[in-house]
């Protein structure tokens, strides 16, 4: 299994294969180490499922497909660009041959590519086998939840260092 993951020390993105058998994450940058959470794995040792993200570690985490956005991006323009050529040519079929043909590839792509696990809170990456019998898919209702968890968070830290540098309010 690999994850992808943000190290909370330095925000370096960090990816670690073989994660069934670490004893904790280490940040290749700045050497910051993320033990390994208690209960992180259930299953048989054989085959371990991961039960909790193993940076935040939250058990909320959710099914998605790991589908590189930009090159699918990049099909889009490029399909666009090409068609508006096509277009300017007057080659009518070929103009939506080359809109049809980028998207169908997009399409395509979206279903050969595999799922991955994502972390609602830190949102670290898991790929992998044996990963997504556990979880759901997409929650728009958690995915609130912990976004104005981390909004609260940062206030907090925000109120907390300007309470630190302003001497007038102690
Ligand atoms: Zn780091
Ligand atoms: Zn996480």
């Amino acid at each position: 299994m690999r994850i992808t993951y943000a190290c909370p020390a330095c925000h370096t993105t960090v990816a670690i294969d073989g994660l069934e058998s670490v004893p904790a994450l280490e940040c290749p940058a700045c050497r910051a180490s993320v033990p390994i959470p208690v209960a992180a794995w259930g299953g048989e040792d054989a085959a371990p499922r991961l039960l909790r993200c193993l940076v935040c570690p939250s058990t909320e985490l959710f099914v998605r497909k790991d589908f590189p956005q930009r090159l699918g991006l990049a099909i889009v323009v490029i399909g666009l660009a090409a068609s508006c050529v096509a277009w300017a040519n007057r080659e009518l079929v070929a103009t939506f041959a080359i809109l049809f043909g980028s998207a169908l590839l997009d399409v395509l792509l979206f279903f050969l590519m595999p799922d991955c696990l994502s972390c609602y809170r830190c949102g670290a990456r898991y790929r992998g086998e044996g990963l997504t019998s556990h979880f759901g898919g997409f929650d728009l209702e958690t995915h609130e939840k912990h976004r104005q968890l981390a909004a609260r968070t940062r206030g907090l830290a925000a109120d907390r260092a300007g309470r630190a540098t302003d001497p007038n309010t102690t």
